[in-house]
């Protein structure tokens, strides 16, 4: 068998350390664009040649409407790179980390809304999608790809692989160094930096002048944000119990219940995200309303004050 495949892959990935493995000043909107391109399609050129090793059948979208000949011919049509996937950990047991196959379906995103919209994203974002992507690929191809090579293909890519092995740990160089800085610029930030919904990076800063994340880097409306924080623990970006509701201080829908910030990830804490005012002794109300007892009532402001309405109404 001639895994053609994978040099392909591997030209891919050239292409993409060629174009982010620099200093962003000189990384373009259009480098970025066919980086996140190429990185789709090394992922699924490779991801597949896994597959077709272990049988023909198993890139095939739809198996009904296929024969063999129809497959060496060509003419059928593949299977996501999603449901892919899911075909090399189901079918073929290839152990992938739920945080591996977490970056692939970032990336399968970006690439949609590159598609739609056009790439609005900002090299750091892309960057560090991209090195996560990358970081699997590599290691998917030393340890499940590289041994299905005979020696002289192996031969034959040895430039190629060493040239992408040093671009990727460029990239990645780029990204921890933007970390580290930035988690000694926003130390003393520390009480009101949480998890950014957007690039997961402990970069998002609360401020009632306006949140910002510093890695993306990305402004967020209050509410926006709000509703995207909660979104995305729903969705198991941050791994927590997090809720909304009004804030008692400014009476935005921007209270956010269970809040992990960098000064100390393991106590959440109950913040406003527009007023970035922090409340301790929260209780919730039958109304469903968060509110902060005086003297220890358990209902809140306005129902205690309907409360108060219909007795006076009953008493007249
Ligand atoms: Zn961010
Ligand atoms: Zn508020
Ligand atoms: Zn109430």
């Amino acid at each position: 068998m001639d895994f053609l495949p994978v040099p392909n892959g591997i030209d891919y990935l050239s292409e993409v350390v060629a174009r982010l493995a620099r200093p962003d000043a000189e990384v373009s909107p259009r480098d970025l664009k066919y980086a996140v391109l190429h990185l789709q399609a090394a992922t699924e050129v490779l991801v597949k040649a896994r597959l077709q090793i272990a049988h023909w059948s198993l890139v095939v979208k739809d198996l009904s409407k296929c024969t063999k000949e129809k497959y060496d011919r060509g003419e059928f049509e593949s299977a996501t790179v999603a449901e892919s996937m899911r075909r090399l950990v189901d079918m073929v047991g290839v152990p992938v980390r739920k945080d591996d196959r977490e970056a692939v379906e970032e990336l399968a995103k970006l690439r949609n809304r590159l598609q739609h919209w056009g790439l609005q994203e900002t090299v750091a974002l892309v960057e560090k999608q991209a090195a996560s992507v990358l970081d699997f690929l590599m290691r998917f191809l030393d340890e499940h790809l590289m041994p299905a090579l005979k020696d002289e293909q192996l031969a034959a890519l040895q430039k190629d692989m060493d040239f992408v092995r040093h671009g990727v740990r460029e990239i990645g160089t780029y990204v921890e160094t933007r970390r580290t800085r930035l988690h000694v610029e926003l130390k003393e930030h520390a009480d009101k930096t949480a998890q950014c919904p957007s690039c997961h990076e402990w970069a998002l800063v609360v401020d009632r002048e306006g949140s910002r994340c510093h890695f993306c880097p990305r402004a967020w409306d209050s509410e926006q944000l709000a509703y995207a924080y909660t979104e995305s623990f729903e969705t198991g970006n941050i791994e927590d119990d997090v809720s909304s509701g009004d804030c008692p201080e400014c009476w935005t829908r921007t209270l956010i219940v269970g809040v992990r910030t960098a000064a100390a990830p393991g106590q959440p804490i109950d913040m406003c995200f527009n007023c970035a005012e922090v409340f301790t002794g929260l209780r919730l109300c039958s109304c469903l309303e968060y509110f902060v007892p005086v003297a220890e009532e358990d209902i809140c402001r306005r129902c205690f004050n309907l409360h108060m309405e219909m007795s006076g109404i009953n008493d007249s």
